[in-house]
């Protein structure tokens, strides 16, 4: 029996035994790119290393007593009391294993401490026929998932809006980027479903689709389940990978996330392994840190770590090591105290920025109230009845009239994956304070009535 998270952290009971895809139904999936792609000699070999009794003359890796560095210390705030600081030391094997090259899909420590808590977050239990891969932030697993699938030309269903971040890797490799509606519920299953069925005869089937589950970029929208649902349905009829893009989890403004994610429910379909989970430790522990981990399929996940062997190698071990020095310490309770009070500080920025709208927009703007991650998705009402598509305007408002009053935000059009016009506008409230919201909010307000005036 496997346990499913909840909306209240407790656990849905899931009966059947879990059944993966065999190997072979990846075939189809994988770009040709990434069929050709052989695994590093040196690098596939590295666990050998640790075989008992085996002297390695393998690779070329530095000795680590050459370096400089000889101790790393650093002090972290207790997850449970924030005003409370424990020092962390790094020296010895701990060091060295920061100071030099690495396994490419990630410590071994490190992963096994994210096997613990994608246990805990998701009820997915290792040696199930999945695996993880540690990257250099979510966003370069995103884009090794994107060319480890995706062919030059294909069709990719997309969101859309849609996070501005794979706009390009869509772009570059000549995508047909189909937009999926979505509301403030979310992703639209019923928009899916009907790009689907009315798939033209004859002309290959999206293999992928992207979407951003909780308090999405740019929407700052979380999905509903019944959303989730249907979409993995939709998966499994039609034979599609879901890039579940999910770095605002742990910023869900509650006690727990209040949905089960993608990851979590696939449980419930008859075979797992259509889901291909990103997440992020920016929001939480450190954007600069670079350390994003993704969470599926082995063969997928194979493919990625065969590009990172070709690329950057591995993700750093030095932060790899500071990371899991930190999560180790803290545990998994400690972890779970830490993100409660994280997304605790973006509910009340989200409070502040809300009650700054309220008081500065009403009837100016419109927009729904994210219940996790850092955006406000608002459409600027520039003319009273708000008649005619006010797209390309409300960009020329954001991009100059409100700059020029001083303030700065994104037009939405940022986020279509086809350059088509929106009247919408993200904010990001992440670092502002409660005085300087005020006054952006007010020189927006200024910005819409100038337009409107004119
Ligand atoms: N996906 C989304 C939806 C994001 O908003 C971001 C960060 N802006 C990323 C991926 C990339 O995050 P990371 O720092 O983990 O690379």
């Amino acid at each position: 029996m496997t346990h499913i998270p909840d909306t209240n952290g407790s656990a849905i009971s899931h009966n059947t035994a879990v059944k993966p895809l065999p190997e072979a139904y990846y075939t189809k999936f994988l770009s040709d790119l990434a069929k050709e792609r052989r695994p590093s000699p040196i690098r596939s070999l590295f666990p050998l290393e640790k075989t008992p009794g085996v002297i390695s003359l393998l690779a070329g890796k530095p000795n680590t007593t050459t370096f400089p560095f000889t101790s790393l210390s650093f002090n972290a705030r207790s997850p449970v009391h924030p005003g409370q600081e424990t020092m962390l030391s790094l020296s010895g094997d701990e060091l060295a294993q920061g100071l030099q090259y690495g396994d490419t899909a990630g410590l071994a420590s490190l992963l096994d401490w994210l096997f613990g808590l994608q246990e805990n977050n998701h009820g997915r239990k290792r040696n199930e026929g999945w695996k993880i891969s540690v990257g250099s932030g979510s966003q370069d697993l995103i884009y090794k998932a994107v060319t480890a699938l995706v062919n030059p030309g294909d069709s990719v269903l997309v969101e859309s809006p849609v996070y501005a971040g794979v706009i390009p890797m869509f772009h570059s490799l000549r995508c047909n980027q189909i937009e999926v509606e979505t509301d403030a519920q979310g992703i639209r299953s019923s928009s899916l479903r009907t790009i689907l069925e009315q798939w033209p005869q004859g002309t290959p089937k999206p293999k992928v689709l992207y979407t951003v589950p909780y308090g999405c970029n740019p929407t700052g929208m979380t999905a509903t389940l019944e959303r989730r649902k249907e979409v993995l349905q939709l998966a499994r009829e039609h034979d599609f990978i879901v890039l579940e893009d999910d770095p605002y989890f742990f910023l869900y403004y509650g006690k727990a996330p209040r949905y089960p994610s993608y990851f979590a429910l696939e449980l419930e379909e008859p075979e797992v392994g259509r889901v291909l989970r990103f997440d992020s430790l920016s929001k939480v522990l450190s954007a600069g840190i670079r350390i994003g981990f993704a969470s599926g399929p082995e063969v997928l996940l194979k493919a990625i770590d065969q590009h990172t062997a070709t690329s950057n190698l591995q993700t750093s071990s030095l932060t790899q090591v500071i990371v899991f020095k930190l999560l180790d310490s803290w545990g998994y309770d400690g972890f779970r105290s830490h993100t409660e009070h994280v997304s605790q500080f973006y509910a009340d920025k989200r409070d502040i920025f809300e009650r700054a709208m309220k008081k500065h927009l009403v009837g100016l703007a419109e927009w729904s109230t994210p219940e996790a991650g850092m955006f406000f998705w608002f459409k600027l009402l520039l003319s009273e009845d708000n008649a005619e598509d006010k797209g390309g305007d409300s960009e020329v408002v954001i991009k100059t009239k409100a700059f020029e009053k001083g303030v700065l935000a994104l037009p939405g059009t940022v986020f279509s994956p086809n350059g088509r016009e929106t009247a919408y506008v993200r904010a990001s409230f992440s670092l502002t304070s409660e005085e300087d919201v005020d006054l952006a909010i007010q020189r927006i307000r200024d910005a819409v009535l100038d337009a409107r005036a004119a």
